[in-house]
C-alpha cells in the first residue's frame, strides 16, 4: 500500500514546516484542533516499535520543538499526544505519526473527537484493587 506522506506532492514538497535529521512534521489536512501537527520519522516505517532509539528521540524533539510554537502561536493551554497503532486502533496511514493537538478551553467536540474522554474516562469505573495492578505489571515486565 502506497504511503500518503511518503508520495503526496503537496506534503513532501510545500508542507513540511521543521525537519532534523531523521523527523519531519506537517499540519494535517484533517485538522481537529487549529495547530494540529504531525510528526513522522523520515523512514517509513508503520509502528512505534519499528522506530530506532535516535528515530524515536527525533521525533520528540521535534515535537518539543512544534508544541513551544504552538503555544505561542495558538494560545494553546494543553496538548493531545498521541498516535493510532495498526488497524485495529485506527492507522489510517501506514507510517508512524505523533499527533500534536494543541487545546484551549471550549474546543471540546470539534469534529466529535476528544481523546480525553477516550483515555481519561472518570465516573463509572471502579479502581483496580492493587493486587490486580501488581498482577498487570507482572504481566507487562513478562514481556521484556
Ligand atoms: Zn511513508
Amino acid at each position: 500500500m502506497a504511503c500518503v506522506f511518503c508520495t503526496l506532492p503537496e506534503i513532501k514538497d510545500r508542507q513540511i514546516l521543521e525537519e532534523n535529521n531523521l523527523a519531519w512534521a506537517f499540519p494535517t489536512n484533517i485538522p481537529i484542533t487549529q495547530g494540529h501537527t504531525l510528526v513522522v520519522p523520515k523512514r517509513c516505517v508503520s509502528t512505534f516499535e519499528d522506530l530506532t532509539a535516535e528515530e524515536i528521540l527525533a521525533v520528540f524533539t521535534l515535537a518539543k520543538k512544534i508544541t513551544n510554537a504552538l503555544r505561542k502561536v495558538y494560545g494553546a493551554e494543553g496538548f493531545n499526544f498521541a498516535w493510532n497503532q495498526e488497524k485495529l486502533a485506527g492507522q489510517a496511514v501506514p507510517h508512524f505519526h505523533l499527533h500534536i493537538l494543541p487545546r484551549k478551553e471550549g474546543d471540546t467536540g470539534l469534529l466529535g473527537y476528544d481523546p480525553r474522554s477516550f483515555l481519561y474516562r472518570t465516573g463509572d469505573r471502579e479502581p483496580l484493587p492493587e493486587a490486580e495492578i501488581l498482577k498487570m505489571r507482572d504481566e507487562i515486565k513478562g514481556g521484556f
